[in-house]
């Protein structure tokens, strides 16, 4: 009985690529010590995969920064604007199209699927030329052969490679990326015989995108690759690998009738229903990879239950031919449980990182082969059943609240126009109302303070004066430039989830519990444990405090529970939307203390609502449905006279308007640095929607200031779409990764443009 890993993190476990790429990439360390850093992170890697009885352990799942952007260059199919002259692709091509240089932009980013992490969208074209540029799949095969080990190359399939492309600049947006096949299959088929050349006997082919919604045309695509490659590939194993979801009915028929390829890898956490597919109708004579250990979250393995799902499976593939595999790559699990000391023993007995993982892989195989390690086993049901029962886990009277508000609608009594008439009445806030998001920069100093505070090296006392003396100086900037309404700027958060999770109950962290977002980018989400309840305010002293300090209304700024949800490890003990709701009602409590204190403008967070889209459309409507009741149940009990903003990071709306417009919000604030006109087109379809909205007028992202004139310009466009009266001025996010040189002169052209436009009107 076997055992295979999808996928690994390839940061470190103590983020050592991130420390080494950015030390690199600032000139303070060559290129030679950043080769350095990584040759011995995949050696590591390799050898406790292969320590740990791994039998199928992958390779070229290492990457400076992203694995599609690996295939682009191993396709050479880096755009024009890179001047690339040919030959093996270097570091600083590469880097080039990751983060851009000097006088070229970077390539775009987008999510990897459903997951947090982003890669490098490649930019094809018909005149786009392909060449074997990067050798670095035999290289690391090499590498880890010398080692001892031998791999199994991993490679983004060549139809999911396509897939997840976008027709280059200039190119027709309905140009057909899959009649590229042709052309990139020559050099899939060159990679791979240099690979067996090296001596591989297994290859790997993730073709994630048969997960999603295809159409015919798509999957046989599919057909048409592997059936040109198959003589490429004889001689070799071949696993295709899917994840994420269940995989369609109709694309497993096309993927288990694939020529060449010899075996299969689902996801069974998150595509449950596979199964039933499995069960029907299984290939004879072929692998079966059951990746029943959950890659995307950080729970200890239920080792009996996959026990007993691998044990039903032998019967359908036969025992010599089931592997024991993890759901996806590792890379969207945190790294290793050893580096966690702040987590209590009990806590950590519930968990397992990407490490720890390995190990229940590895001895989920050995016990279908009849060598259980009974201790091991004893310890991990142990383990699951003080989770089951822990006091910590379960709170009677937040179940019994979240599960009363299944089923009922929540909504504010009056409709939006009537409402903001009534906030307008209080509020008397001029046409065109400036206000930014929320955060102000986050200098150095701050960041001291706080870390000083947390290590108990400054009193409270001390704290509270210095964060007091910041919301003081953010007031003043604000009222200086005559911003209409005002916020806080922030100061006391490093995150805006983690800054609620620590005062929420049922939420655990992590020291080293990263992930990689993007390129060096890594994430910490908090790890929701048990049922979430607010035992205290969490805002209100420095909103009420902020609101003292100016006779303007002051913003009270919350995150919204959709996006704490998202942004964290959940629980598998409990469907999503339970967990959604329990936090809903901690949030719900903390807007209706907010309005009592006195705050007549409250934003609640969304940035992350889109981002939970499941991957298949036949699931977007019941997941809209609870998030967006989630988000009205944290405002539907306040007074019409108190205005509910809320905010997203995004402004690709086109196919959840009505549920955005469902939130009811009176006040929507949204990103819209690339495409206003589409955007604006969207919310001059939804005329009816009459709450005020807050198209970013200029990009934060960026240290560029805009003028006055550029802002000006912007207004008006929105004016041509949107009626005068709805119509917010803001900066597109919050404002915490810019200098205050920066904000500065960028807040005075916005406020500038505004009043300019005022005039006009
Ligand atoms: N209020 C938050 C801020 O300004 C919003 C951040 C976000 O949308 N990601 O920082
Ligand atoms: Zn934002």
């Amino acid at each position: 009985m076997a055992s295979h890993i999808v996928g690994y993190p390839r940061m470190g476990p103590k983020r050592e690529l991130k420390f080494a790429l950015e030390s690199f990439w600032d000139g303070k360390s060559s290129a030679e010590d950043l080769e350095k850093v990584a040759t011995d992170l995949r050696s590591s890697i390799w050898k406790q995969m292969s320590e740990a009885g791994i039998k199928y352990i992958p390779s070229n799942t290492f990457s400076y920064y992203d694995q599609v952007l690996d295939t682009t260059a191993m396709l050479g199919a880096v755009p024009e604007r890179y001047s690339w002259t040919g030959g093996e692709i270097g570091l600083s091509t590469y880097f080039s199209m990751a983060r851009g240089n000097a006088t070229v932009p970077a390539m775009e980013m987008t999510k990897w699927f459903d997951t947090n992490y982003h890669f490098i969208v490649p930019e094809l074209g018909p005149s786009t030329k392909f060449t074997y540029a990067s050798h670095k799949a035999v290289s690391e095969y090499k590498e880890a052969k010398a080692l001892g080990i031998d791999t199994v190359p991993v490679l983004i399939g060549p139809v999911s490679y396509l897939l997840l492309s976008k027709p280059a600049k200039g190119v027709e947006k309905s140009f057909a990326l899959l009649s590229l096949l042709g052309n990139i299959l020559p050099i899939y088929k060159e990679v791979v015989t240099e690979l067996k050349a090296a001596g591989a006997s297994w290859i790997q082919f993730d073709e994630p995108t048969l997960v999603k919604d295809l159409d015919a045309h798509e999957l046989a695509a599919f057909s048409s690759a592997y059936a040109e490659l198959e003589s490429a590939l004889s001689g070799l194993n071949v696993l295709v690998e899917t994840y994420f979801a269940d995989i369609p009915a109709e694309s497993y028929k096309t993927l288990t009738s694939l020529s060449g390829v010899t075996a299969y890898g689902f996801d069974l956490i998150r595509g449950a229903k596979t199964l039933d597919l499995i069960r029907s109708s299984f290939p004879s004579g072929k692998y079966l990879f059951a990746g029943v250990v959950d890659g995307r979250n950080i729970w200890a393995d239920d080792l009996a239950a996959s026990l007993s799902t691998l044990q039903s499976l032998e019967a359908v593939a036969g025992k010599d031919k089931l592997v024991v595999s993890t759901s996806c790559s590792l890379m969207h699990t945190a790294v290793d449980l050893v580096n966690e000391t702040k987590l209590d023993d009990e806590i950590k007995s519930w968990l397992a990182f990407a490490a720890q993982k390995v190990v229940e892989v590895n001895a989920l195989a050995n016990a279908l082969a009849g060598h259980k390690d009974e201790a091991y086993f004893a310890a991990n049901a142990a383990a699951q059943a003080s989770r089951r029962s822990s006091p910590r886990v379960t709170n009677e009277e937040v179940q019994k609240a979240a599960a009363a508000l299944k089923g009922s609608d929540h909504r504010r009594a009056t409709n939006v126009s009537t409402r903001l008439d009534a906030q307008q009445k209080k509020l008397n806030l001029p046409v065109l109302p400036t206000t930014t998001i929320g955060s102000f920069p986050q200098t150095v100093e701050l960041r001291r303070v706080r870390r000083e505070y947390k290590a108990k090296k400054i009193s409270e006392e001390e704290y509270i004066a210095a964060i007091k003396e910041e919301i003081r100086k953010v007031v003043k900037i604000q009222e200086e430039l005559d911003i209409d309404v005002l916020v806080h700027g922030e100061p006391e958060r490093n995150d805006m989830v983690e800054y609620f999770g620590e005062q929420l109950s049922g939420f655990a962290f992590t020291a080293n519990g990263w992930v990689q977002s993007y390129g060096s980018r890594c994430v910490k989400p908090p790890i929701i444990y048990g049922d979430v309840s607010r035992p205290n305010p969490m805002t209100v002293f420095w909103s009420k405090t902020a609101q003292s300090m100016t006779s303007r209304p002051m913003k009270g700024m919350l995150t919204g529970p959709v996006t704490i949800l998202n942004w964290s490890f959940v629980r598998n003990d409990q469907p999503r939307f339970e967990t959604c709701y329990q936090i809903a009602l901690a949030i719900k409590k903390e807007v209706e203390d907010l309005e009592a204190a006195g705050i007549q403008v409250i934003q609640i967070d969304e940035a992350a609502l889109r981002e939970g889209l499941p991957l298949r459309k036949s699931e977007h409507a019941f997941y809209l449905d609870w998030a967006v009741h989630s988000f009205r149940i944290t405002n539907c009990g306040v007074q019409d006279t108190t205005q509910i903003h809320t905010h997203m990071c995004y402004s690709n709306f086109n196919d959840i308007i009505h549920s955005i417009i469902d939130m009811d919000a009176d006040v929507i604030t949204i990103e819209n640095s690339r495409s206003d006109e589409k955007l604006l087109s969207v919310f001059r379809e939804g005329v009816k929607y009459g709450a005020g909205i807050g198209p970013g007028v200029y990009d934060i992202h960026s240290p560029r200031i805009p003028s006055t004139e550029e802002i000006a310009d912007r207004i008006n466009k929105m004016l041509a779409v949107l009626d005068t009266n709805i119509l917010w001025v803001n900066p597109d996010c919050g404002l915490k990764t810019r200098k205050y040189t920066e904000v500065k002169p960028a807040l005075t052209n916005m406020v500038s443009a505004t009043k300019l436009i005022r005039t006009q009107l």
